[in-house]
């Protein structure tokens, strides 16, 4: 095996990519990243996904947390709470602001986000490949019905400010149409041997990267198998709040439910193979004869063994699927 593609967003994806990174060090890993949560915020570009990888990647996560910087200081934050800034809810962290400065000043000068993407990680080498699903700007939007009434909000605005709680009218990727796949997208999906969908969500980091034009198309089309991950186990999330947007959706939160919204290949979606938590084996046959393999491992990320064991399932459920395509 020499190419493995992984789509992924922040959290989930990231952890995923570490058990990936430490079972074939000598692999090239390209990550395709979701970058449909990035958002202007006083200014500054912020790309939670990519930073989130980055960092974690890097070793410079913020290892409770899970997402910013270890050791972060919020002087920033406090000082724009004091001048009353509404916008004071995003949690920006004096050395995460840094990032943001450096990749705001290129992309003001003209460097493409992938650029960008490229330059940072020449300080943090996470150990792979870190491309942005587009160098585009897209935004994930819902409109929610707030105590204040229905408003047209940020992704960022309803996890963040609304933490997931508000009810949803609706969600789009804004300015996905025109989007493109970012330099190095194509190329590292049909070079791939395997393509991974990581644990991420559903919803707002694995459907923004399909949702680019073209996506889909050549995700189908690819010699490689397509295999995921379920980001849900025993009908709830993990961590993090994914359950809320699914379910706000009106969709079945569950690892049957999630690998069908993907959907088989073979019926005009995406996925040849999926592996579900061993609390969801019962799902299996389910699962299977919506025409995607399927087999119940230990999901559960807690520590680095299961987690490198679980990017080795994924390529072992990968491997026969090579064959039949
Ligand atoms: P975000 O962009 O930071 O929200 O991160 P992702 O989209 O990459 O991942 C969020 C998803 O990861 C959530 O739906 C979680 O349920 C899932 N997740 C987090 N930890 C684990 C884990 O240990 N195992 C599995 N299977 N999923 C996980
Ligand atoms: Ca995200």
């Amino acid at each position: 095996m020499q190419n493995i593609v992984v789509l992924t967003g922040g959290v989930g994806g990231a952890r995923f990519l570490e058990g990936m990174r430490a079972a074939h060090p000598d692999t090239q890993i390209t990550a395709i990243v979701n970058t449909a949560d990035d958002l202007w915020v006083f200014g500054v570009r912020v790309c939670p996904d990519l930073d989130s990888v980055m960092y974690t990647l890097g070793g410079g996560i913020d290892p409770e947390r899970r997402w910013g910087r270890q050791d972060e200081t919020w002087n920033a934050r406090g000082e724009l709470e004091r001048y009353g800034e509404p916008e004071a809810w995003f949690g920006l962290g004096d050395r995460d602001l840094a990032t943001h400065l450096v990749r705001s000043d290129r992309l003001r000068r003209g460097a493409t986000l992938s650029q960008v993407t490229d330059e940072l990680c020449e300080r943090w080498r996470p150990g792979i490949r870190l491309v942005p699903m587009t160098d585009d700007e897209v935004a994930t939007r819902l409109v929610v019905d707030t105590p204040e009434g229905e408003s047209d909000v940020h992704f960022q605005e309803y996890w963040i400010r609304y933490r997931a709680q508000v009810p949803i009218r609706s969600l789009r990727y804004e300015g996905i149409e025109s989007a493109a796949p970012a330099p190095g997208v194509i190329e590292a999906v049909e070079g791939a041997d395997v393509i991974v969908v990581a644990p991420s969500n559903p919803i707002v980091s694995i459907a923004p990267i399909l949702a680019v034009p073209g996506m889909r198309e050549l995700l189908r089309t690819a010699a490689a198998p397509v295999v995921g991950v379920s980001p849900i186990i025993a009908g709830g999330h993990v961590r993090g709040m994914a359950d809320q947007l699914l379910g706000g959706l009106g969709l079945e939160v569950s690892a049957a439910g999630v690998a069908e919204f993907h959907g088989a290949r073979s019926g005009g979606g995406v996925l040849d193979g999926w592996l579900v938590d061993t609390a969801d084996a019962g799902t299996v046959s389910r699962i299977e004869s919506a025409g995607i393999a399927a087999r119940a491992v230990p999901l559960y990320m807690s520590d680095d063994d299961t987690t490198r064991a679980l990017a080795e399932d994924a390529l072992e459920l990968a491997r026969p699927l090579a064959g039949e395509r």
